[in-house]
């Protein structure tokens, strides 16, 4: 658990739960498992139990005393939706989600049927994202599942991406990110199929963020893909626009980490944008700008966009 992250697309971590079960391919590798594990049975460290499951109720309030509005991955040591999880105890997380209004707070699951059993008895801020993995086509009924969730935005991580995702039902979905496997063992990513979700993506205005390759170490393969860097977020809520601000400064300055391999350029992703939480099923246009539908509107910030501008960065 840390007020800042290395992963690309959140700014923080909070895990008021640790510990998790694999329950498909994309397990094979869990990160978390290997960076639990790697302190079992040493008498007092956070993971002494290693992986195991663990609630940390003395966690819950952390992000109320967070002051500085935060990009927030919940439970990234674990499943939210994990079924050991009693639900008394999912429900005083969103409980102090809603109360942290000033973050956005990124939920992500692979246990989709819990996940789509227990939304109905929760109550879905907006500020509250909820994600499912998919790592290939066997698993995309997740994103069945996902849809029937009310959060203000639905996105699909998928990451490590282990197949086509060519039937992936994308409606009705707000982001998708991609990415291949990175550590010991990691399975390699076909870019056709990244190409693929990607394209997708462009055709239904659907923002996507390309996380890595993937490779012996997380950063070992960089996250150009087809000689630029795609950092779309989905908007964020309109009491947020100070956390649009710093998500957009926080991809930028990893974007500027590291060097292009291919030509001198910069992705500037903007993140200026804002949406109407209870309908958010209307995308903006390509420019970033209002499209209603049925009275119901969204703005969605714009692409980054590479720019030859001799600067040298990611
Ligand atoms: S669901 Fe996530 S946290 Fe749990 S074992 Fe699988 S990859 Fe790891």
């Amino acid at each position: 658990m840390a007020d800042h992250s290395t992963i690309e697309w959140t700014q923080a971590t909070w895990n008021p739960v640790t510990g998790c079960d694999k329950v498909s391919p994309g397990c094979a590798h869990c990160y978390a498992e290997t960076f639990a594990e790697r302190w079992r049975g040493i008498p007092g460290h956070p993971y002494e139990q290693g992986f195991d499951l663990r609630l940390w109720p003395d966690r819950l309030d952390l992000p109320l005393r967070w002051s500085r509005p935060r990009l927030v991955f919940v439970n990234s040591m674990s499943d939210i939706f994990h079924e050991r999880i009693p639900f008394e105890f999912v429900q005083k997380i969103f409980d102090v989600m809603k109360r942290a209004d000033w973050h956005v707070f990124q939920l992500l699951t692979k246990r989709h049927e819990r996940m789509a059993e227990l939304a109905q008895q929760l109550e879905w801020p907006s500020n509250v994202w909820m994600g499912v993995s998919i790592e290939n086509e066997r698993f995309a009924t997740r994103a069945d599942a996902l849809r029937r969730v009310p959060a203000a935005v639905r996105f699909i991580s998928a990451e490590p991406l282990l197949g086509p995702l060519r039937d992936l039902d994308l409606a009705g979905i707000h982001w998708v990110i991609a990415g291949g496997e990175s550590g010991p063992g990691h399975r390699s990513v076909d870019i056709e199929w990244l190409r693929d979700i990607r394209d997708r993506c462009e055709v239904a205005n659907i923002a996507f963020f390309f996380k890595q390759w993937g490779g012996r170490t997380s950063k070992a393969g960089g996250r150009v893909l087809d000689g630029q860097y795609w950092s779309d977020m989905p908007a964020s809520v309109s009491r947020q626009s100070d956390l649009g601000t710093l998500a957009q400064t926080a991809v930028q300055i990893r974007n500027e980490a590291v060097p292009v391999t291919e030509g001198r350029h910069r992705t500037v992703p903007q993140i200026d944008s804002q949406f109407d939480s209870q309908s958010p099923r209307t995308l903006a246009d390509k420019d970033g700008r209002r499209r209603t539908n049925g009275g119901r509107v969204q703005l969605r910030g714009r692409r980054g966009r590479t720019v030859a501008d001799g600067s040298s960065t990611r």
